[in-house]
């Protein structure tokens, strides 16, 4: 669905914000993508929609190529992004025409725009805020609105750049929960965030560290390159922690990514001896 090919990308007077990136991401995928501050995660975000084009180097979004402007329009339709504030995404006095602004502008029938709009607030769980204002929501609420925005367009690809960093742990629960159901349902997931917990919550992590692609695997093989994630800047999840922490004390645990996991270890650890 999403190739990169050596992508290099360089902001004005600057150390390049990308080196010489390769990656493919396949369709149905549900990857994170984690690094410190500056790492180049948004700057690789905003590859995959044509916000920015490589340096050097190729971007293809389920075949097109992102530098040729014939493909930015269909490029754009395929790839939702998601960003950090809410309430930069909200554009309207009204939930559901905000969720109807994309299709829209894509001139689409109304009848087909009605569908998509109750499809899509359905699909986040804010089919009863579909009348109201914007502004009256919680933070985690209008990134379900935000999401239901570009659900609204028919992404194959939704990117979610740090989506979650200014909500409560109850707005991050929902918008993870949705994520994970949207993934159920087909559609690539590309979660860039800086919770490890969360990116553990993923069949993939990709770790950016300086511009350049320093690991690329599931979570299990990355956490356990606890000093390549410490050079970038990144700790592992607590649970991983716990689990190394009681290895160093004597135990020998497998690597566990969740507390019922780490629980059971422990467990038959317990068993043996
Ligand atoms: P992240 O999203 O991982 O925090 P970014 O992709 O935003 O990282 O930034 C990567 C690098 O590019 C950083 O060094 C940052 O300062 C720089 N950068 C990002 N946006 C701009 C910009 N608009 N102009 C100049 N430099 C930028
Ligand atoms: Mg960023």
């Amino acid at each position: 669905m999403i190739t990169l090919d050596h992508v290099s990308y360089q902001y004005d007077r600057q150390d390049a914000a990308l080196n010489d990136v390769s990656l493919s991401i396949a369709d149905g995928e549900l990857v994170a993508i984690v690094g410190h501050n500056g790492s180049g995660k948004s700057t690789l975000a905003k590859h995959l929609n044509a916000l920015l084009l490589p340096y050097a180097g190729k971007v293809l979004v389920d075949g097109l190529d992102t530098s040729d402007p014939e493909n930015t329009l269909a490029i754009r339709q395929k790839v939702g992004m998601v960003f950090q504030n809410p309430d930069n995404q909200l554009v309207t006095t009204i939930v559901e025409e905000d969720v109807a602004f994309g299709p829209e502008n894509l001139g689409i029938p109304s009848g087909e725009i009605r569908r998509r709009v109750d499809e899509a607030l359905a699909a986040v769980g804010m089919e009863a805020f579909a009348k109201k204002a914007p502004h009256m929501l919680s933070g985690g609420q209008k990134q379900r609105v935000a999401i239901a925005g570009m659900l609204a367009m028919n992404p194959q690809v939704l990117v979610l750049d740090e989506a979650t960093a200014m909500l409560d742990p109850q707005g991050r629960r929902d918008v993870l929960e949705i994520v994970g159901r949207l993934h159920k349902k087909g559609i690539t997931v590309i979660m860039i965030t800086q919770h490890m917990s969360e990116a553990a919550l993923c069949d993939r992590i990709i770790v950016l560290s300086g511009g350049h692609m320093v690991l690329d695997g599931p979570p299990r093989s990355v956490f356990a390159q606890e000093d390549i994630l410490r050079k970038a800047g990144l700790d592992l999840p607590p649970v991983v922690r716990m689990g190394a922490l009681l290895n160093a004390g004597g135990m020998s645990l497998p690597l566990c990514l969740d507390v019922e996991e780490l629980a059971e270890a422990i467990w038959q650890y317990s068993c043996k001896m």
